[in-house]
């Protein structure tokens, strides 16, 4: 077999998201696309915001020279100061430009960051559920996840993650807005976890890099904060795109910023700079670094999800599913219903089967880490959503029953 055993291995695997989404276009050549609910993908369906047009328009015809050309693999120097002052105002901190690294989507920051951190069995701890690639780019670069189970409200479990720091902890990766479940920490949790990894660094002498991934930051409902990392905790690095915050993900364009405090940042920023060369990325696209300069006060219109999100709600009420209220990003994390006669966490893999039956598509929670619950992607019209009311109800009539 001329492929590697742990990518066949991985493969078998397949991420579940994945799976949903070639299920549903079987579904959907069979049926036809418009009787499919499909929630499996967060794929987001909101256009860019009209600034991003005018910006892509006025940049594309100006064809100055070299504008196409390599430049410094950390991207545009104009380009990252414009966009340090954008992480200056969220994170609440005063870097310039030559703290961030541009990145091809929040994907290969993570990438690029954890290769340039990682030696050969270096923990990341990480809270479950989880947005499943952390996985393999944690496997990447050599280095082993470490699963702890966040709070019931799914809010981190700072206690579990103190109890889960070794001498090998080179990192915990937060995600807030947070996918699968859309909780956004509160500033009290992020104060909470700085506490526990400057302990942890004072007791053993080495500081545990605290990664805040943030491609949802500004999907968020009701005006809720999303507080500052980098001003919070000494070794922070922030890896952000702007594939959900201003729906692009195709242009696969985001950064990396390291914290005014990370020690010796000059040698991680240059560490950052090789990673993004030797993993073939070379740099961000030209591009999309100048337009995105130049969007740093657009926004998608989320009142749109909100709308989404509280037709959804009402479905799920309607059908009796349980779910946390997403307080960002675009994601419904239920709990499978108990079947008739039963207590314990339902079977979320046969429960996901039941909703096809019905032409639903959903993600088990397993792909997540979480069995027992499954996750909704509301990236689809309103309509659609008020449209699959019946199906939810019959799929959890069926299933009671079953
Ligand atoms: N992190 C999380 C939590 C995500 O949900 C995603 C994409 O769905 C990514 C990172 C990767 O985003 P990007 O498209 O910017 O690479």
């Amino acid at each position: 077999m001329p492929i590697a055993d742990a990518i066949r291995d991985a493969q078998t695997k397949a991420s579940w998201i994945r799976k949903m989404f070639e299920e549903g276009s079987i579904l959907k050549k069979q049926f036809g696309a418009d009787k499919v609910f499909d929630f499996s993908i967060g794929n987001p369906d909101l256009d860019p915001p009209p600034a991003f047009h005018e910006v892509l328009n006025r940049l594309s015809a100006e064809d100055a020279r070299g504008s196409h050309g390599y430049m410094a693999n950390a991207g545009f120097p104009a380009v990252r100061d414009a966009l340090a002052r954008k992480v200056n105002r969220e994170h609440r901190v005063r870097i310039d430009g030559s703290r961030l690294t541009m990145c091809v989507g929040a994907a290969a920051g993570l990438n690029v960051t954890l290769k340039a951190i990682l030696n050969p069995g270096d923990e990341v701890v990480v809270s479950r559920p989880y947005f499943v690639e952390y996985g393999s780019y944690i496997a990447n670069h050599g280095g082993k996840m470490v699963l702890v189970d966040a709070k019931a409200d799914f809010d981190l479990d700072v206690a579990a993650v103190a109890a889960a720091l070794t001498p090998k902890t080179a990192a915990v990766l937060i995600n807030s807005p947070h996918n699968p479940t859309g909780r956004v920490y509160p500033e009290a949790t992020i104060a909470a976890l700085a506490e526990v990894l400057r302990a942890h660094g004072k007791r053993t002498g080495r500081w545990p890099y605290l990664i805040a991934d943030e491609p949802y930051r500004e999907i968020v409902y009701g005006g809720i904060d999303v507080p500052g990392v980098l001003c919070a905790y000494e070794e922070s690095i922030l890896v952000t795109s702007y594939s959900k915050n201003l729906s692009l993900p195709g242009e696969r364009i985001g950064y990396i910023a390291l914290g005014p405090e990370v020690s010796d940042w000059e040698s991680v920023a240059g560490a950052l700079t090789y990673a993004t060369r030797v993993l073939g990325f070379v740099n961000a696209p030209a591009l999309m670094q100048r337009i995105v300069a130049e969007l740093t006060e657009a926004r998608v219109d989320v009142s749109i999800y909100q709308r989404r999100r509280d037709a959804f709600t009402s479905v799920l009420d309607e059908a009796c599913i349980e779910y946390a209220v997403p307080e960002g990003a675009f994601y419904l994390f239920c709990k499978v219903p108990p079947k008739d006669g039963s207590s314990g966490p339902g079977d979320d893999i046969a429960f996901v089967g039941a909703l096809k039956e019905k032409l639903v598509l959903a993600v088990p929670g397993t792909g997540f880490g979480a069995p027992g619950w499954f996750r909704l992607a509301y990236c689809l019209d309103e309509r659609i959503i008020e449209a699959s009311r019946s199906a939810f109800v019959a799929a959890v009539a069926a299933w009671r029953a079953s």
